[in-house]
């Protein structure tokens, strides 16, 4: 990597896409900053202003590649510290499109932590790094502009303790607030700016222990199939043998009991996730999420935003939870964007490394976003326009997840796209075509 030429890049948010755009910054800015408006977090404990903090997180392969080459060495840290290693096909059992898919050993390792520990894991990589400071209990407030407001010049901060406020130069800001980010709010460019699907999912996690007896898998997923079966659920064990139990519905009201979410539990198509919770302990309350829509900004924000801004993470796009991919997205955005600012860059060529990060971006999240997307549109309810050949999508996945349940090829390719280290166009090559559109 580069040695260290340009100036000052202020991150805005100190969570997962923030700490990742930090480590890549740090390679290209003499001096990165991260504003946090939370508390300096003790351990790996859930973070109030990260609600999310308190539910089940998979951190899917290409996640895991990604971190790794950031952090060497930071995976298999996690797991002497208690991370649980899975096969993805071999130890989850998963019923989906009416059947139990057929295990196999595929050598997709899963990595499994809560978010809280991942995050403890990347933070302290983070601390590490000299020209990087995190700055606690401060919440930016606004941006500075220049006269002819073309370009970002600076971020207005706060201090949560003492009310101070304070200006922070910047020779680039990085928008790494999460879903409720201010930004375009600031620059008025708030309205008509993200692209959506209404999915309007709650998710509901509790956490058990058990006796450790052997139910012959390790983890369990019952899929949503829309509109008919709106609930879905996956029981995980995470580090500290805490098992996590998510239950996720579509246009349907949360459980407001522990009673109440053994019911949904119970309405599954299959009874394995209520008979889990029947026979393991709880070990935390019950906690809710609701997020009414999956979104991104639209493509034509790019033409719109002022020089030296940037978005990562949940603040440029948030996915539908149930599929696990905003912290791999986050460590992909992150990716690129090391790889834009690494092509000899100088302060007159940052503003086109810029441009070709924006430009990426929607390609980047493309599979990501479509595979919610077109599992979200088989519900009549889920209002939202239907993009241009949507029934043929949804035909030809509903074959994809039909063969995946017993040729063991299909399975493969379907888990390695989920798991975002193939494109979704590996369905399309002749030898796949035959068997997902044969089998049913
Ligand atoms: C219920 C749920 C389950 C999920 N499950 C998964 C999963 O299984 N796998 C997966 O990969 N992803 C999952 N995600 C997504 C994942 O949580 C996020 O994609 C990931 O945390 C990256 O988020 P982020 O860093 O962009 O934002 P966040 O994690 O939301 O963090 C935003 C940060 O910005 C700070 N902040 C906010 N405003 C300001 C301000 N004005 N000034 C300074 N700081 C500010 C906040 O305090 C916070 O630290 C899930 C999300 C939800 C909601």
């Amino acid at each position: 990597m580069s040695q260290n030429r340009l100036g000052r890049a202020v991150v805005i948010g100190g969570s997962i896409a923030g700490l990742l755009a930090a480590r890549v910054l740090a390679d290209v800015f003499s001096e990165v900053i991260i504003v946090e408006a939370d508390v300096a977090p003790e351990g790996s404990t859930p973070r109030n202003k990260v609600p999310q903090s308190h539910h089940s997180h998979i951190l899917l392969e290409r996640g895991q590649k990604t971190l790794e080459v950031m952090f060497p060495g930071i995976m298999d840290e996690m797991i002497q510290n208690g991370s649980i290693v899975t096969d993805f096909t071999g130890d989850l059992k998963w019923f989906h499109f009416g059947q139990w898919k057929k295990r196999f050993h595929s050598g997709i390792r899963m990595v499994q932590q809560t978010r809280p520990f991942i995050e403890h894991h990347i933070r302290r990589r983070v601390e590490g790094i000299p020209n990087v400071a995190l700055q606690y209990s401060t919440r930016a407030a606004g941006v500075v502009l220049s006269d002819d407001r073309n370009t970002v010049q600076g971020v207005q901060v706060r201090n949560e303790a003492t009310n101070g406020e304070e200006t922070i130069m910047a020779d680039l800001v990085v928008e790494a607030s999460g879903a409720g980010a201010q930004m375009l709010k600031w620059l008025n460019l708030d309205t008509d700016a993200s692209e959506g699907v209404p999915i309007q999912l709650f998710y509901a996690t509790r956490f058990y222990r058990t006796d450790g007896v052997d139910r012959g898998w390790t983890n369990l997923m019952i899929s949503a199939q829309l509109p008919e079966l709106p609930y879905a659920g996956v029981v995980i064990p995470f580090e500290n043998q805490q098992i996590g139990v998510t239950l996720g519905g579509y246009l349907k009201g949360p459980p407001r009991t522990d009673e109440e979410f053994e019911q949904i539990a119970k309405s599954l198509p299959q009874p394995d996730i209520y008979h889990f919770v029947q026979n393991a302990t709880p070990i935390s309350d019950l906690k809710i999420y609701k997020i009414s829509s999956q979104s991104r900004k639209r493509k034509d924000i790019i033409n719109k935003l002022p020089k030296r801004i940037i978005m990562i993470g949940d603040s440029y796009c948030r996915f539908d939870p149930l599929y696990g991919q905003g912290m791999t997205v986050a460590a992909m955005e992150a990716e690129l964007l090391h790889v834009m600012l690494s092509r000899n860059l100088t302060d007159k060529t940052m503003d086109s490394a810029i441009r070709d990060y924006w430009s990426m971006l929607p390609a980047l999240t493309d599979d990501p976003w479509n595979m919610a997307l077109v599992e979200a549109y088989r519900h009549p309810g889920i209002t939202g326009a239907r993009p241009f050949g949507i029934g043929l999508q949804k035909w030809f996945t509903k074959k994809i997840y039909q063969a995946s349940a017993h040729d063991s090829s299909v399975y493969l390719r379907l888990a390695q796209v989920m798991n975002l280290t193939r494109p979704s166009s590996v369905f399309f090559k002749p030898s796949m075509l035959r068997k997902i559109i044969r089998k049913t």
